[in-house]
């Protein structure tokens, strides 16, 4: 080999080599390293057997489909059709990139996510004390909830409906609480008030605080998952929140947990495909929130 060869080859197989690692470590697509391995052939002044050639037709790896954006199809059927090129295949023909491939700290996944981003972090039901910047939930991908509950206030408010809930001494019926149809999630809601209403024991905490409000999270730049209709607040005078029992901490602080949430109401809205606050590093423990993707991620 002349040393002009070598050079030429060298460089192609550190580009493939690259380019392979690119592959590996993100779910973005990526051709990089499909066509340089026949170009170190060639270089080489070898001939590629049949079988190297068919294996140079089979799909490259990051073409599978990431489990995240296959939880994504299953738990939101209506709008997330398929996965292809690294991209959401949504049911209006529109995509939403997947992975944007960037290196976030703790509080970029949480104000600027991305879809994978929404996997990041780990949602355990095996314990009641959350570990440190463990926020399963707390990344949302807003150009997905956007596109499935609404991107305006106007337009997630014109698809409420009224679902029966608690008034303020916990008869079931006697008020009722706005939220959104979409995914079904006024008919988990449904489901979660038709099961809380046989455990009477714990109708101090049922009035809703809230459920449809569009405003961005306090003290952030990104939408609260109030905004979408498919969150409640509840819990009388027994709701706890990490800013009120650690004022002025940051988003990385080291802070105290403080719980008055009975478990067992928690496990009924998660057997309904809602995700609760309280299992935040950053708890919230009025708060319940459809994302049966987050429950099906972390079984
Ligand atoms: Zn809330």
């Amino acid at each position: 080999m002349t040393k002009k060869a070598y050079i030429i080859a060298a460089v192609v197989m550190l580009s493939a080599f690259s380019g392979m690692m690119i592959a590996n470590s993100s779910c973005n697509s990526s051709t990089a390293g499909s066509s340089e391995p026949v170009a170190i052939d060639s270089a080489a002044g070898e001939v590629a057997s049949p079988a190297a050639a068919e294996e140079e037709a089979t799909p490259s790896p990051d073409n599978a489909i990431p489990e995240g954006a296959s939880i994504l199809m299953k738990c939101y059927p209506d709008f997330v059709k398929g996965y292809k090129d690294g991209k959401l295949q949504m049911s209006d023909g529109s995509t939403i990139v997947y992975d944007d491939g960037r290196q976030k700290s703790f509080v970029q996944k949480l104000d600027d996510s991305d879809a994978e981003d929404m996997f990041a972090f780990k949602y355990d039901r095996s314990s009641w004390t959350p570990e440190y910047l463990q926020d399963a939930g707390r990344s949302r991908c807003e150009q997905l909830f956007k596109k499935m509950y609404g991107s305006s206030s106007q337009q997630v408010a014109s698809k409420l409906v009224n679902v029966k809930w608690f008034d303020a001494n916990g008869n079931y019926g006697g008020a009722s609480v706005k939220f959104t149809p979409v995914n079904g999630a006024a008919d988990h809601l449904k489901a979660v008030a038709a099961e809380l209403s046989k455990m009477p024991q714990f109708k101090k905490y049922y009035k809703s605080e809230g459920t449809f409000y569009w405003r961005k999270v306090r003290g952030a730049n990104r939408l609260s998952a109030h905004s979408y209709g498919m969150t409640i607040d509840i819990g009388g005078n027994y709701k706890t929140y990490w800013l009120w029992s650690n004022g002025g901490a940051s988003e990385t602080a080291k802070i105290r947990y403080e719980n008055k949430m009975p478990h067992e109401i928690v496990e009924v809205f998660e057997k309904h495909g809602f995700i609760w606050g309280g299992r935040w590093y950053h708890y919230d423990t009025m708060h319940f929130e459809y994302r049966p993707e987050i429950l099906m991620a972390n079984p």
